[in-house]
């Protein structure tokens, strides 16, 4: 179908009744709004990851009552409850069941069921309140098209078969009337419910306007676009109107919170421009995503990581000896270790860990591989840094770029500087205390007009 629009409503979006009304007003305002994605009412879903995650039945139930309170105040908004009354009871009545009968601890299919439940209810309040608002509107399971592999808790989607099961179940809705579905939530091919990972809703939606042929996504949020850089840490942080894909991208992978990282590679594969904008004002504009834009200045945003991992690994046999960068890579990969910046000298290598900080599932993945480091070489671990990337074009052959970075940050020890490999980024580690006014004065320095 050309000119449709997929559109996607986060969390606060669809927090309340009067939230979601806002919503109502901008799909009544855009035939071309045909799929709209919700993802569970604010809150909702980490009551049920608190669900899964006590073996305390009492925390259970209080949990549960949050949601049903969550949900029933919708519920006594609407003009006529009863048309979802019964389909709402059932959901809270199948939540019920799995509190009463989870034993002490869950499955991880459990869990991704239970976590399901947030976005199944929103769905439902949702289309009711856009069919009392005079839309034609029905909810859809997204599961019958939502196909993943079974790993439960980080779904993997399968892109081929959801295009498949689109065209079959899908499409043929659309046309007559708006579809209301759920985000972050898939099925495998056994039939069990999946998750995409939290916040996974962009990514439904980018995924779903990937197998719909559409040219937009939507993603309404309660910020109104990206920004230059995180407005708490700098009052001249401003909204950026248009952004490359790449660009974006880079922005995702460095930190910004405001996209799923992976909803731009449905987006980028099928060429579909992506909008992020705000529900609560949809009047103040928004960011563009898109693959070709008007202009493409060397300075786009900055972003910010915390608790950055640095680990420096140094052998004096490194001087000539062939393979010693392949064997560390190695024994990162064998552990399933990703790897984030790399440089490196004669006789070693300095590196970071893409993931925030030690946590301790996460030393628990990277102690054995420190142990097999050690075995050959000398390894030293840092902890408290951030990294700060600096994103826009052409930064590999801009000249001057590394004067205003070194004059600015001065008086900063900074730890590791990555420049060159990449057109659309330059990173570097300093301390985590020093990172918010190195952000700060950075933004001044490059973005003031
Ligand atoms: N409800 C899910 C979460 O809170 C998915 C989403 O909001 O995108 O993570
Ligand atoms: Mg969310």
């Amino acid at each position: 179908m050309s000119n449709l629009i997929i559109a996607k409503f986060g969390g606060t979006s669809v927090a309340d009744f009067e939230a979601m009304s806002r919503c109502a007003d901008i799909i009544l305002a855009n035939a071309a709004i045909r799929v709209v994605v919700v993802s569970a009412s604010s809150g909702v879903t980490n009551l049920l990851v608190e669900i899964t995650k006590t073996t305390n039945v009492t925390e259970r139930y209080d949990a549960y009552a949050g949601i049903e309170a969550i949900t029933l105040a919708v519920l006594n908004h609407l003009a006529q409850p009863e048309q979802v009354a019964q389909a709402i009871e059932l959901l809270l009545a199948e939540l019920k069941a799995l509190i009463e009968n989870g034993g002490a601890v869950y499955s991880s299919a459990h869990k991704d069921l239970i976590q399901s439940f947030g976005e199944r209810l929103s769905s439902a309040l949702f289309s009711q309140v856009l069919s009392e608002r005079g839309a034609k509107a029905q909810c859809f399971d997204i599961r019958r098209v939502m196909r993943t592999d079974s790993r439960f808790g980080r779904a993997e989607p399968q892109v081929k078969q959801i295009a498949e099961l689109a065209e079959v179940h899908l499409q043929p809705l659309i046309a007559e009337q708006r579809i209301v579905t759920q985000g972050f939530i898939g099925q495998d091919e056994f039939e069990q419910t999946t998750t995409l990972g939290r916040g996974g809703s962009d990514y439904s939606a980018a995924l779903l306007a990937e197998a719909l042929q559409a040219d937009t996504v939507q993603i309404w949020t309660d910020v109104v676009g990206i920004f230059t850089t995180d407005p708490r840490l700098t009052d001249q942080a401003r909204c950026i109107a248009e952004i490359s894909f790449d660009e974006a991208a880079e922005m995702a992978t460095f930190g910004a919170k405001v996209l799923h990282p992976a909803t731009l590679i449905p987006a980028m594969r099928r060429n579909i421009a992506v909008f992020v904008g705000s529900s609560r004002e949809p009047q103040a504009g928004g960011t563009w995503i898109a693959k070709e834009v008007q202009q493409r200045p060397p300075y786009r945003a900055i972003a910010l990581r915390k608790s950055q991992t640095l680990i420096t690994v140094k052998s004096p046999d490194m001087l000539h000896a062939a393979g010693f960068l392949a064997r560390v890579f190695d024994i990162l990969s064998r552990h399933q270790i990703s790897v984030d910046l790399v440089t490196t000298s004669e006789i070693s290598v300095a590196l970071t860990l893409d993931e925030g900080g030690m946590t301790s599932a996460f030393s628990h993945a990277v102690e054995p591989a420190l142990l097999e480091l050690r075995a050959f070489c000398d390894v030293v671990v840092e902890q408290g840094l951030s990294l700060v990337a600096v994103i826009g074009n052409h930064l590999h052959s801009s000249k001057g770029i590394t004067g205003e970075l070194f004059q600015t940050l001065e008086r900063i020890n900074m730890r590791l500087i990555c420049h060159g490999a990449s057109k659309h980024n330059l990173c570097f580690l300093v301390q985590d205390a020093d990172a918010p006014g190195v952000v700060k004065q950075l933004h001044s320095r490059l973005f003031s007009l």
